[in-house]
This record gives C-alpha cells, sequence and structure tokens, in this order.
C-alpha cells in the first residue's frame, strides 16, 4: 500500500465519549466514540469505482493487493487511521428518536488526497458500536450493492451525493427478515467504503440540542464551519458569531434545496427522508429502499415501510426537506439570540428550490426559461404524465426527438406502460405538443443545438430498481459481472451507449409488483 496522508480532525478537535469498552449505551457530552471495525472472515473485492480510487490518489493496482479487501472490510487498520462512531439524533417519520448514531457505519478517518482535498472514508456495515442498539452492525449484500451503485449513479448525473470507493463481500451470512413478516433468512453480508468531504447529518446538531448540551452543540457549529464551510471564515476570528451561524444555516438551505430539485429532475425518491439521513452539506447520503420513479407517479414510495403515510414519497421530498431544515433550525435557535435569521433561511430554501426546479424544467423541456405563463403548461404535462402512465425517463429523452415544426406524438410512444391509456390519452398528448412546440418556436432555437442540450440533461440512463435487482440476483449467485456492468453504464448516464439499449428499457412488467423492483423494505 502507499503511504496515506490523513488528517482527523473530527476525532482530534471534537469531544470524545471517555468509555471505549464496546456495549450499547447512551453517550452524553461526547459527539463520537472510538470504535474498532469488527473482523469478518473471508473479505472479497467485488467492485470498486475507478473514479472515487483517482479522487482520492490510489492507483489502480492497489485493488489487486489483498491488503485493499482486508482495510476495506475492516479487517485492518491502515497506519493513520483512527476509527470512529459519531453520535447523532434524529427525527423518523416525523417523531423525534432521541439517540440513533453510527450504529453500523465506522469512520475511517480523513484522508487528503494528493490534491490537498479532504475525503472521510466510512465503513457500511462493519460491526456493533455503542449506537448499535438491538442490531448486529452488519449489512447485506443487496442493500450494499444498491447503495454503492446508486451512489455512483447519482454522481454522474451530476446529483450531489456521498461517493463509494469499493464493495466488498465478508464471508459471513447476516439474518435479515427483509419483510419483517415472522421470516428470517441468512443474506450474504458486505461492506461498502463510502466517501464524502463529511458525514455530519442534521442530527449531529439535534441530539446535543435536545439535550440541553449548549457548549457541545456550539462546538459541533464551529467545527463544522471551520472544516467544511471555510469560506465563511474562522469561527475564532469573525466579529459575529451569531452572524456567521446564519450564514451558514443559509447555505445548508440553499444547498438542500438544490440537492432536492435534482431529485426531482432525475426521478430519484430517497425514500427515509429521516434528520438523520439529511447531510449537512445537501450530498445524498443513506441509500436504503430508494427507488427511481418509472411512470411519473408523485405519490409513489419504493419504502413499504412507508406505505401507509407515505410520508415520504416522490412529490412530498421538497416539502419533507424543508420541514427537515426546520428541525434543524429549532436545534440551532438554542445557540441564537434571533430567530428571524433562521427563518429567512429557510425562505431562502424555498426561494431556491422554486427557481432551481424551473430552471431544470426549462431544461428539459429545451425551453430558454419556464415563464410564469408557461407553469400551466408545465403542470398541464405532469397531469398527463402520471394519468397516462407514461415513463419520466424516456418521455424526455425522447421529447428531443420531437419535430417542433411538425410535432408527433410518434417518438414518444415506447414511453407508455398501458396501450389502452396511450389510445385514450394520445389526443391530449398531440393538443399538448402542439402548443407546447408553438412555445418552443418562440424562443427561435438552433433546432440541432437544442437537441443536443436537451440530451445533456435528460439522461437516457438511470438506476432502475429493476436493473439494480437483476444485478443482485446475480451477484446473490455469486456471478458479480452485472454489478461493474451497470456500473459502468451508469458512468455516461446521458450519451447514447450502442450496445446497451436493453438498460434504457422501461421496467417489464414483471418487475411492476416484485420485492426489490417496486417494494423495499428498511430492512438491509
Ligand atoms: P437508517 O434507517 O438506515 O438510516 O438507520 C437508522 C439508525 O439505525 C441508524 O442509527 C443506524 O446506524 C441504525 N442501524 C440500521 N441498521 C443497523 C444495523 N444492522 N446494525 C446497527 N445499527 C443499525
Ligand atoms: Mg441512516
Amino acid at each position: 500500500m502507499p503511504t496515506l496522508r490523513f488528517d482527523n480532525t473530527f476525532v482530534r478537535d471534537l469531544p470524545a465519549d471517555p468509555e471505549t469498552r464496546p456495549g450499547v449505551r447512551q453517550v452524553h457530552g461526547a459527539l463520537f466514540s472510538h470504535v474498532q471495525p469488527t473482523p469478518v472472515r473471508a473479505p472479497r473485492l467485488i467492485a470498486w469505482s475507478k473514479e472515487v480510487l483517482s479522487m482520492l490518489g490510489m492507483d489502480e493496482a492497489l485493488t489487486q493487493d489483498p491488503m485493499f479487501a482486508s482495510v476495506f472490510a475492516g479487517n485492518e487498520i491502515f497506519p493513520g487511521m483512527q476509527p470512529y462512531a459519531a453520535n447523532y439524533g434524529g427525527h423518523q417519520f416525523g417523531n423525534w428518536a432521541g439517540q440513533l448514531g453510527d450504529g453500523r457505519a465506522i469512520n475511517l478517518g480523513e484522508l487528503i488526497n494528493p490534491a490537498g482535498e479532504r475525503w472521510e472514508l466510512q465503513l457500511k456495515g462493519a460491526g456493533r458500536t455503542p449506537y448499535s442498539r438491538t442490531a448486529d452492525g452488519r449489512a447485506v449484500l443487496r442493500s450494499s450493492v444498491r447503495e454503492f451503485l446508486c451512489s455512483e449513479a447519482m454522481h454522474q448525473l451530476g446529483v450531489p451525493t456521498t461517493r463509494a470507493l469499493s464493495l466488498v463481500t465478508t464471508g459471513d451470512l447476516v439474518i435479515r427478515d427483509m419483510f419483517y413478516d415472522g421470516n428470517p433468512e441468512p443474506e450474504p453480508g458486505a461492506i461498502v467504503c463510502r466517501v464524502a468531504p463529511s458525514f455530519i447529518r442534521f442530527g449531529n446538531f439535534e441530539l446535543p440540542a435536545s439535550r440541553d448540551d449548549l457548549p457541545l452543540l456550539e462546538k459541533l457549529i464551529d467545527y463544522t464551519i471551520r472544516r467544511d464551510f471555510p469560506a465563511l471564515g474562522d469561527p475564532d476570528k469573525v466579529a459575529d458569531k451569531h452572524e456567521q451561524r446564519a450564514l451558514w444555516f443559509t447555505d445548508v438551505c440553499e444547498r438542500t434545496a438544490r440537492m432536492v430539485a435534482h431529485w426531482m429532475r432525475v426521478g430519484f425518491v430517497h425514500g427515509v427522508m429521516n434528520t438523520d439521513n439529511m447531510s449537512i452539506l445537501g450530498l445524498t447520503i443513506d441509500y436504503g429502499p430508494y427507488g427511481w420513479v418509472d411512470n411519473y407517479d408523485l405519490d409513489w414510495t419504493p419504502n413499504t415501510t412507508d406505505a401507509q403515510g407515505r410520508r415520504y414519497r416522490f412529490g412530498y421530498q421538497p416539502r419533507i426537506a424543508y420541514w427537515n431544515l426546520s428541525r434543524l433550525a429549532t436545534a440551532l435557535a438554542t445557540v441564537m439570540p434571533a430567530t428571524e435569521p433562521l427563518e429567512a433561511a429557510l425562505q431562502r430554501f424555498i426561494d431556491v428550490f422554486t427557481e432551481d426546479e424551473r430552471r431544470h424544467t426549462a431544461a428539459k423541456l429545451g425551453l430558454r426559461e419556464c415563464r410564469d405563463e408557461d407553469m400551466a403548461h408545465v403542470e398541464a404535462l405532469r397531469g398527463l404524465l402520471q394519468e397516462a402512465e407514461v415513463d419520466m425517463t424516456i418521455f424526455h429523452r425522447a421529447l428531443a426527438d420531437v419535430n417542433i415544426d411538425a410535432p408527433s406524438v410518434e417518438p414518444l410512444s415506447e414511453a407508455f406502460y398501458d396501450d389502452a391509456k396511450r389510445e385514450r390519452f394520445e389526443p391530449k398528448f398531440v393538443e399538448w405538443l402542439e402548443t407546447f412546440a408553438a412555445r418552443v418556436r418562440e424562443d427561435e432555437p438552433d433546432r440541432s443545438a437544442r437537441r443536443t442540450a436537451m440530451l445533456a440533461v435528460n439522461p437516457k440512463y438511470v438506476l432502475r430498481n429493476y436493473l439494480a435487482q437483476q444485478a443482485i440476483d446475480r451477484a446473490t449467485e455469486g456471478d458479480y459481472t452485472g454489478v461493474t456492468e451497470l456500473l459502468d453504464v451508469m458512468r455516461r448516464p446521458y450519451d447514447e451507449q450502442p450496445g446497451r439499449e436493453a438498460y434504457a428499457e422501461k421496467r417489464p412488467d414483471w418487475a411492476r409488483q416484485r420485492a426489490g423492483c417496486s417494494m423495499l423494505s428498511c430492512s438491509s
């Protein structure tokens, strides 16, 4: 292994849990606990992201060294690493859940790459920690494949996200009751190494605030600003700390707005937007029962655990993000003299989201901009897509091929799931397209430049739920080539990839009601 440089500020600058013995406990007055990953039986490297390797300054040859699999399975600690589990709380499904913490994620350290950037490495599924509550600290192969692939797919789509360096199988079995129906089964275990500048979540701030431990909360705020928001200046040197905090929270609101606007643009549904799953950097984090919208449906949620209330359905994500930011604001208000700046920042979320949403919508439709008077037309399209059961991704991609001088529905026909609905709604689509084409012509676009620009924002390839499930089915049989192939396809989501059209097909009928394809539980 080469020399890797670590600079572990989190464990160096923040208060640690003085208790170092294992065992589940409430941890007060500390932001993390030192822990060691629990070794696994037979680590085997299944897949890695060459982009993340190079981002970290690691040579691809390194993946062939057995030590690589060993380190990223938690069996060995590389010099300079100081593993720890973070202490945080969170609101789960709308309710305060108290202390949660990294129950199976173990941070290895903050790697400084050759460019001087800081990247935190984190193993998910590396064994028990003081925050594991009643669970085993492990992760199963199916959920690890999903997290690994989606992290990288999202990045390539241009969506802010944590990254994934590696996917390792452990050689151990993990017992899971996938549908919480009293049928636990052994499944292969796996570990993903996640990578991000920071894994701090809203819940890291909420926990000390809920315990009225304001000095601890202030330490964490100052630390976060210093390390992850350097543009705001050094908290120890600014004239007005409170003003700096307000600017910081505004930045968090803006980043969150941009992230969710991207989710809506590509049809991503997170599935578990609890405040412990919201990154302070506005990165998509914690890929659990997420899903990709096939037929455009604002009411859809992939998460069976949320099937009743559907709190985290596709169309609700912006308002849930706002609700989550409000919980963070409530925590921060405990160390602010006034709440007005926090309220103004929340308003900023609405403004930035609205602005971004419109900009993305205009780009997807090939318009120069969405004017106020265009919005009724946009809404009409959304209604049609939903009612007529139309594939979101295929529709937008194909829209680039509609001739705006002689519009017809022909290029869009592949996007329909139901022939009867297609026939029924065709006249409405024709009518919509005619008004739309007239509107596009007002822009006087260069036809070919417009088409190219549309293809650059409307992906051809997204990580459809059934595609991930097919790769998982093969991986469970010991064939990992499906994972690497899918990873490779998702590297260039906006490009035509001749020979790989099958990966751009709409959800097949068999996948409509199949576990893993349309229904996912939190069991992972
Ligand atoms: P999630 O819904 O995955 O965000 O997890 C919520 C909380 O449960 C976090 O504190 C996790 O660390 C913890 N957790 C989830 N799965 C496990 C597991 N298998 N072992 C220990 N803790 C877990
Ligand atoms: Mg989580």
